[in-house]
């Protein structure tokens, strides 16, 4: 299969590892999510694609099923 990109022949499949982040401050309650994809790259032009499995998907569209826990809070004043 040519890139659909430039059209090359000169496609590699490498493993990986990838933490997504959800976008903004909103995004820092929820935990990343880890893939490890077999990534399919254009090393002409660097076109990169890949499949992320179902169950990763399923967190992407409902992340706040799965926020991290709450860290607690320290006290707000101490005594001495
Ligand atoms: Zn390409």
């Amino acid at each position: 299969m040519s890139c659909r990109s430039c059209a090359s022949e000169n496609q590699k499949e490498f493993g990986s590892e990838i933490s997504i982040h959800f976008p903004g401050l909103k995004g820092l309650d929820n935990a990343t999510v880890l893939v490890f994809p077999r990534l399919v790259i254009c090393v002409d032009c660097g076109l990169t694609e890949f499949t992320i499995p179902n169950a990763e998907l399923q967190r992407l569209r409902e992340p706040d099923a799965f926020q991290r826990p709450k860290m607690p809070r320290p006290p707000s004043t101490f005594s001495r």
